[in-house]
């Protein structure tokens, strides 16, 4: 039996007044995930572990089978796999936003909206004036900056120290940005007992690692304030890109792919149009695939998704399609929007994923779930028990008869947690 996970980021919600009290997914016209859920079973699941903030990366993660507590490492070596930047043992990366700074406070954590053409010639300028001098004086490759996507970057250290203190720039505006440079992590809170800390490694210390990017920040500042891009911006009294600042940095995740972990797997392929989740999905063992106008908004390319969905199962036995949209139109609060996100799921990438692959000869196994709630009223993240289902030919349905929060409590599956997940998923093959 082959797998494929179709993930929408965020869909499930909790109950709106102007809805009658119902969810959006209760709300939503969706008649394949409604077919699917009563011709399969379905459940609830825990995504969020314990101590960790429910984000996208977490949760897809941690659904994917792993324990968070072993391989979670931050934003930047995620980011590395999905720029196509394979990491050494003794890489530290760390994602580099290029931000605003005035009068001494950070003002915004995009750069006034950096575009990535603009961006890659600030980075290149920075790896030029920046990482070759450090370079030169360590007599080693040290330090490189890479270019990423609009304001978001990655910084690598070679021997870089994991165990340090960052401040993530959206969650600090109008804040003086010389307190929250970086600090050591003395405690080591983090990761304790990571063994490549230990190895030989020739790892900086965290003061020294600490240090090292404080100096880049400051050099940054001088740097970009000069640099031509800038001085155009202030001419026309904008907003301009005039310092790096990193953060969520760490090692290459120590992750089994899924492959040795499932036998069943002998290939797999991951989608998505969001740079974690291809991250994930690289060093979960799976290929990359990219959908040629994919956004990770509504006007994401469902039907090229599903093509390609479709595609990859021909050859792969394991296919991970996630869909940012419905996400978004929660964090803008936009209730008709992400309906409309569920419904686009539900019509233009599930439907004919389904309608392909019902008659195959060798039966594919749907999951239909999010990763966690992007209520449209609250707007941010919600780590509560998310709703799946999982069909395939010859399933024994269980009792539920639409896929929504509600429903999915009185499945047959209850309430699983993390790793159970895949483990109830893989399993399907022994039946
Ligand atoms: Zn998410």
């Amino acid at each position: 039996m082959k797998h494929i996970i179709i993930l929408g980021d965020g869909m499930a919600d909790l109950p709106v007044e102007r809805l009658g009290g119902k969810t959006l997914l209760q709300y939503a016209h969706k008649p394949m995930m409604d077919q699917l859920a009563r011709e399969g079973r379905c459940g609830r699941l825990v995504t969020v572990p314990e101590g960790f903030p429910p984000g996208s990366e977490v949760a897809n993660t941690a659904i994917l089978g792993y324990d968070l507590n072993k391989v979670y490492e931050g934003r930047g070596p995620l980011e590395a796999a999905s720029i196509g930047y394979e990491m050494a043992d003794d890489d530290f990366a760390i994602r580099c936003n290029i931000i605003t700074l005035e009068d001494g406070k950070i003002i915004t954590h995009n750069g006034g909206n950096l575009e990535t053409a603009d961006a890659d010639v600030l980075i290149k300028y920075l790896n030029e004036n920046l990482a070759k001098p450090i370079n030169a004086r360590e007599g080693c490759e040290r330090v490189k900056f890479i270019t990423g996507i609009q304001y978001r970057h990655l910084l690598v250290i070679k021997g870089g120290n994991k165990h340090i203190v960052c401040a993530p720039p959206h969650d600090h505006p109008n804040e003086a940005w010389r307190e929250l440079l970086v600090k050591a992590d003395l405690g080591y809170s983090r990761n304790p007992r990571d063994s490549r800390d230990s190895r030989n490694l020739n790892r900086l210390s965290p003061q020294q690692t600490a240090d090292l990017i404080n100096e880049m920040i400051l050099k940054s500042q001088e740097l970009l304030a000069a640099h031509p891009f800038n001085q155009e911006r202030k001419k026309r009294g904008e907003r301009q890109a005039n310092s790096i600042w990193p953060w969520s940095g760490g090692y290459r995740p120590s992750m089994e792919t899924l492959q040795q972990q499932y036998p069943e797997i002998k290939s797999g392929t991951v989608i998505s149009a969001v740079d974690l989740i291809r991250g994930i999905g690289h060093y979960a063992g799976l290929k990359i695939v990219e959908v040629e106008g994919a956004t990770g908004l509504a006007d994401t390319n469902y039907e090229g998704k599903a093509q390609a969905a479709i595609e990859a199962l021909e050859n792969d036995d394991f296919v991970f399609v996630h869909v940012e949209a419905s996400d978004e139109a929660g964090h803008d609060g936009d209730l008709e929007l992400k309906l409309k996100t569920i419904e686009y799921l539900d019509q233009r990438l599930i439907a004919p994923i389904y309608n392909k692959v019902k008659s195959w000869r060798e039966p594919v196994c749907i999951a239909v779930l999010p990763d966690h709630l992007t209520p449209v009223e609250q707007r941010i993240h919600v780590g509560q028990p998310v709703p799946f289902l999982i069909w395939y030919r010859g399933i024994e349905p269980d009792e539920v008869q639409q896929y929504d929060e509600v429903s999915c409590v009185s499945g047959s599956f209850g309430l699983l947690k993390l790793n159970e997940f895949m483990q109830n998923l893989m399993q399907n093959v022994k039946m």
